[in-house]
């Protein structure tokens, strides 16, 4: 016998390429802003010496001003380390069962990934020709439901009707409603978490709040399943989130003002990319994130994005089924979308 048995061999997930020269950068959905001037005082100002402490467990701070900012209790909310932590353990813990879980076919491609490394047994959906999820789908007996609205890498989010629908009709398990990029658009369903106890509604700094760099993810949810969270995340790592992390996250979140002044930029950079796109044939789905997935009117996706990148133009081309004709453009700056434009065209 070899120790190969023994070991947990998975498929890893391919996170987007993160080169280090300077380029403009449209390929992971990070926002083209800094993120607020509140931030960076927090740091600046941050006690070097408490650095030999360990940090908060419970991260109360941040916690507290989460939940006051989104009107929640303290108990009702999660943090980790990005949201690919927060939804790692929601996996972890949620489900556990036998039954297979569900998600669409085109989705959050780190999904099926933690299915494999935590062996829990799940089954795609198909999305519709359009994009859409068909709701009757979703009504069937399974282990748990992840559903990431609006979704990604398609940009196109569900009603709230049709996500109260799914968790309404799952009271056997537990739904994960991932709002990674909700702040650019769609119906947040975190109002369901005080009226159904089998909802989670998962988010992240790394967009709307431009501190991907500094992972910060959190989750809200009745609490008793935060509870359920928080003994799982006890149980592998109690420190998760370090001592800038938790003073950034708390400033970031303190300052709406900055934060809608960006949010803003960033969704009007989109819509006017919309007309710009739409003039050159580009088809797509209506994006309500801070990225625009379109298929170019020839389908030579790879090869438009081939020659964006040896002009220093990074997006992201995903060489999978259904969506090898398809570009994930993260919205820029407007001057990186002129840029954009400008050797789109010469292509
Ligand atoms: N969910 C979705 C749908 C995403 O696209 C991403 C970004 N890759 C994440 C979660 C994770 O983001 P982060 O870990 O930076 O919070």
């Amino acid at each position: 016998m070899s120790f190969e048995e023994n070991i947990r061999k998975v498929v890893p997930y391919t996170p987007g390429e993160q080169p280090q020269k300077k380029v403009i950068k449209l390929n992971t959905n990070e926002c083209p802003y800094s993120p607020s001037p509140r931030v960076a005082q927090a740091i600046k100002e941050m006690d070097i010496d408490a650095l030999r402490k360990y940090p908060d467990p419970v991260c109360a701070s941040l916690v507290s001003s989460l939940a006051k900012y989104y009107g929640l209790s303290d108990d009702q909310v999660f943090v980790g380390v990005g949201s690919d932590d927060v939804l790692s353990m929601c996996f972890l813990t949620f489900f556990a069962g036998q039954k297979p879980i569900i998600f669409p076919d085109i989705t959050y491609s780190f999904y099926e990934v933690w299915a494999d490394v935590y062996r829990i047994p799940y089954k795609v959906i198909p999305l519709n020709d359009n994009f859409d999820i068909n709701v009757s789908d979703y009504i069937c007996d399974n282990g748990g439901v992840v559903i990431a609205n609006p979704n990604a890498p398609t940009g196109v989010a569900e009603s709230l009707e049709n996500i109260e629908e799914i968790v309404k009709k799952n009271q056997s398990s537990i739904v994960i409603v991932d709002e990674a990029y909700i702040d650019f658009g769609g119906e947040s369903a975190v109002g369901l978490i005080n009226k159904y106890d089998n909802v989670i509604v998962t988010r992240t700094m790394s967009k709307s709040r431009a501190l991907a760099g500094m992972r910060i993810g959190y989750a809200f949810g009745p609490a008793k399943l935060i509870k359920y969270l928080n003994d799982v995340k006890f149980s592998v790592n109690s420190y998760t989130m370090n001592m800038p992390a938790l003073l950034a996250g708390k400033a970031a979140i303190e300052d709406d003002e900055y934060f809608t002044e960006i949010r803003d930029k960033v969704v009007a950079t989109r819509e006017w990319c919309k007309k710009e796109l739409k003039e050159l044939g580009f088809t797509f789905r209506d994006s309500k994130t801070n990225f625009i997935f379109a298929r170019p009117p020839k389908g030579n996706a790879k090869e438009i994005f081939e020659k964006l990148k040896e002009n220093d133009i990074y997006v992201r081309y995903f060489n999978k089924p259904r969506i090898n004709e398809y570009l994930r453009i993260s919205i820029g700056t407007d001057d990186e979308m002129k840029k954009f434009f400008e050797v789109l065209k010469k292509i």
